[in-house]
């Protein structure tokens, strides 16, 4: 049985899954790179490592949330990182959005010190993330899912099992292309909307009860026109997704032309500025070539 757990990266996701596992009552250890983020749980009674290598120390189970592909490469394979430090008979699960090919990669390099892997990305944001209501995927050997299942289900409302290492990444990936082009779609029509002439509460209202709703159009398309822009997953987040699915595509020769569409928009949206807030803020690349702000009128 798991017990003793150690969380490596505590961000905007990480820390809300780190307070999820003291408060279900594992022994927990933290690593962050900046220090001053593992003030907090070591009040609440965490271990605090200096290094990643020094974090992965006699724990049961090894966590971790990170930026990207470069951050996850420089947290397990450089110098003082997990790689050194981890033992035969324990077990690693990434939880970053990384590409398929680097959980292949993680999964080798860790099968060659006996230690068993999963990639466990999650859909949901900072809320999900702190209220335990993450969508968790996970892939790698079944026997291992199990028996990190109920530390899993500490996190996420969901946990879905993807099979062969690599899958659930893949998943992630193709999950955020169906995000990406919502986005995208909410921000077209509510440009549109706009220069029509239309009432805005009230086309909302109709996004939220028509036959096309769904939570993410109705909660980013109020915060637009309230001119909300306060980050849960940062825009430039999404623009390094947009990247990630389009090599991972392209390794697949499977078409994206729509993502293309709107990697060019984030694009923009991070030369006006917008890349830390929230990635609804894409509307602003296009606000600027229609020279118009979606704005819900005052007073209604
Ligand atoms: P975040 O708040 O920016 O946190 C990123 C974490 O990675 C921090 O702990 C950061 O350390 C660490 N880090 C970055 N580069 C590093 C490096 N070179 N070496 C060591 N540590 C490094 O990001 P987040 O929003 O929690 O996202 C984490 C992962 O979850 C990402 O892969 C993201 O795509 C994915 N995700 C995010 C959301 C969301 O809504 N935010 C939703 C689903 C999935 P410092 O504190 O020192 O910077």
């Amino acid at each position: 049985m798991i017990k003793k757990i150690s969380y490596l990266g505590l961000g905007t996701m990480g820390s809300g899954m780190a307070s999820n596992l003291l408060k279900a009552g594992y022994k927990l250890t933290v690593w962050n790179r900046s220090a001053e983020k593992c003030v907090p749980f070591a009040r609440k009674g965490a271990r605090v490592a200096d290094t990643p290598a020094d974090a992965v120390r006699d724990v049961d189970l090894v966590m971790y949330s990170l930026s990207n592909d470069e951050a996850v490469e420089q947290v397990i394979f450089s110098g003082e990182g997990i790689l050194s430090g981890i033992k035969e008979g324990q077990i690693a699960i990434d939880m970053s959005t990384v590409l398929p090919a680097t959980s292949l990669r993680e999964q080798e390099a860790y099968a060659k010190r006996g230690v068993d892997f999963l990639d466990a990305p999650v859909f949901g944001s900072k809320q999900e993330s702190a209220e335990a209501k993450l969508w968790i995927m996970a892939a790698g050997s079944k026997a291992i899912f199990e028996k990190v299942r109920p530390v899993l289900a500490h996190l996420g409302q969901t946990v879905h099992y993807f099979g062969k290492n690599g899958n659930a990444a893949a998943m992630k990936l193709v999950g955020n292309l169906i995000v990406a082009l919502e986005m995208e779609a909410l921000a077209e029509g509510l440009v549109l909307a706009q220069k029509a002439g239309l009432d805005l509460n009230t086309v909302m209202e109709v996004v939220k009860v028509a036959d096309f709703r769904s939570p993410l159009l109705v909660s980013n398309g109020q915060n637009i026109l309230k001119r909300d822009f306060s980050t849960n997953f940062a825009l430039k987040f999404m623009l390094k997704d947009a990247g990630l699915i389009e090599k991972f595509a392209k390794s697949l020769e499977s078409p994206i032309p729509a993502l293309r569409v709107v990697e060019k928009n984030l694009a923009s949206a991070v030369d006006l500025g917008s890349g830390t807030e929230n990635a609804s803020a894409l509307i602003k690349a296009l606000e600027k070539e229609a020279g118009v702000e979606v704005k819900a009128r005052a007073g209604i």
